[in-house]
């Protein structure tokens, strides 16, 4: 049985930066929930040690890199996304252990569909990066008719290895530039642009077509995204996923829809 988290945790390393707190936040105030989500700064050495208490003091949460995948080994049940994208973003306790979703999948899939009004049918998807996040983007691709993904990595032997895991939907290209060739949308998953102005790819190289998300998310946009538009290409940053996730993990632990009015007022300015 699902029972009211006692506690809630986002765990990460580093987290300082996460807005993740401040909307979660907000949408606890406006369900008048007597909870506070904090952000837990967790070594991996410490983590599975933490996991433990938690599941004996019913807490449950969120988790960002680098936990993502050890948290899903850790889980006695996961979803099938979860499963599938092979990382827990979402967790809760059921019975005395732990369960995991993955609710960045589907906080992608709403992001692509607030971007352009629907998700791409028989379309090219290109991949920039390899880790978790694009993991979860070809979990949704996966489910989007007929389209397939061109996957650019800078270590290709993650490429390799993530593209294995989604046969038929996924491909390796051996450049940024190859990657994005005929793609409808161009999908940025790695830490590039972070802290810095620094672009995973020149904005003039991108097809005049392409759709354009960046995964990452700062105030007052990434350097990228602001280049691509000024281009005339549609592009967004991470913020609208990474409220979508939130959302969709509060529905999990709450079974009822937050404010994502507050949520989005929260972290505006
Ligand atoms: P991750 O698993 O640690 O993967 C990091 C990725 O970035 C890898 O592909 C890595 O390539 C690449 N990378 C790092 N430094 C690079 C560099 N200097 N040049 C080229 N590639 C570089 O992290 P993640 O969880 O996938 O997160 C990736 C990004 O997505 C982060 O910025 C994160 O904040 C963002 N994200 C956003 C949301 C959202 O809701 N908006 C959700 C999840 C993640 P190598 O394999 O070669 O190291």
């Amino acid at each position: 049985m699902i029972a009211r988290p006692a506690q809630l945790l986002l765990l990460g390393h580093p987290v300082s930066h996460s807005l993740s707190p401040v909307f979660q936040n907000a949408a606890l105030r406006a369900a008048g929930i007597p909870l506070t989500y904090e952000a837990r700064d967790v070594a991996p050495a410490g983590l599975g040690a933490l996991l433990g208490a938690l599941a004996r003091n019913g807490a449950a949460g969120n988790v960002t890199a680098p936990h993502k995948a050890a948290v899903a080994a850790a889980c006695a049940h996961l979803t099938p996304v979860a499963r599938q994208a092979g990382a827990v973003n979402t967790f809760w306790t059921e019975d005395g252990v732990l369960a995991g979703d993955n609710t960045d999948v589907q906080g992608f899939h709403n992001a692509v569909v607030r971007l352009r009004g629907a998700v791409p049918s028989s379309s090219v998807i290109a991949v920039l990066g390899a880790g978790g996040a694009a993991s979860a983007v070809l979990a949704a691709v996966a489910a989007w008719d007929g389209c397939t993904a061109q996957v650019w990595n800078r270590t290709a032997e993650r490429a390799r290895a993530l593209c294995s895991r989604f046969p038929g939907v996924a491909v390796v290209a051996e450049t940024a530039v190859s990657a994005v060739a005929g793609a409808a949308l161009v999908v940025h998953a790695t830490t590039i642009g972070v802290r810095d102005d620094t672009l995973p790819i020149d904005p003039a190289l991108l097809p005049r077509t392409a759709d354009v998300m960046d995964l990452v998310y700062r105030r007052g946009e990434t350097a990228w995204v602001r280049q691509v538009r000024a281009r005339g290409l549609r592009a967004v940053d991470g913020l609208p996923m990474l409220i979508e996730q939130g959302a969709l993990a509060f529905e999990r632990w709450f079974g009822e829809s937050p404010d994502r009015r507050a949520m989005w007022a929260a972290v505006a300015g």
